[in-house]
């Protein structure tokens, strides 16, 4: 059987980090292991992909590379199993209540929603319709609103950064 064989090989380079700051930041830091906690998730959020209306374009087009949400630490996940954030992007219609509730508590904890759009805000333009859930927070609890008819991506980008700062604050104050 052939043996395997392994060397040093290449040497790692130094990241831009240890260039830049390497020299300034001491070698050890302390913080909360909420804070620390708070910061590993705020940076790596998965979103589970789906999407109820026209909303959701804008959503697939802020995952692309003109956007490029991988550079926030956000991938988009087709499970609920591993997913922490849930973008409800599009109009709630009431035979989707159920799913959108199942798929929410299939999520593990910690877990935030994004309601994007006005649809999934308040039923936007089918405001008092017989068939929309008048804004996605009367099924499960909303974190971010992300206003607009649809919002840009740059609109749920804003969002985005506004959730990583609210899991912050979070985690400083109730050490979530
Ligand atoms: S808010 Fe506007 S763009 Fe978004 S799902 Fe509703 S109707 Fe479509």
């Amino acid at each position: 059987m052939a043996e395997v064989n392994s060397t040093t090989g290449n040497l790692p380079g130094k990241s831009r980090f240890d260039q830049v700051l390497g020299p300034k930041v001491p070698g050890v830091i302390t913080t909360s292991k909420e804070q620390l906690f708070g910061m590993a998730r705020k940076s790596s959020l998965w979103t589970l992909s789906f999407g109820l209306a026209c909303c959701a374009i804008e959503m697939m087009s802020t995952y692309m590379s003109h956007y490029d949400l991988d550079r926030f630490g956000v991938v988009t996940w087709p499970s609920p199993r591993q997913s922490d954030v849930m973008i409800v992007a599009g109009t709630v219609v009431k035979k989707m209540e159920e799913p959108i509730r199942l798929l929410y508590e299939q999520m593990p904890d910690p877990k935030w929603v994004i309601a994007m759009g006005s649809c999934a805000t308040n039923g936007g333009p089918y405001y008092k319709s017989y068939s929309v859930v008048m804004g996605v927070d009367h099924i499960i609890p909303v974190d971010i609103y992300v206003p607009g008819c649809p919002p840009r991506p740059e609109a749920l980008l804003y969002g985005i950064v506004k959730l990583q700062e609210k899991i912050m604050q979070d985690s400083k104050s109730n050490g979530r």
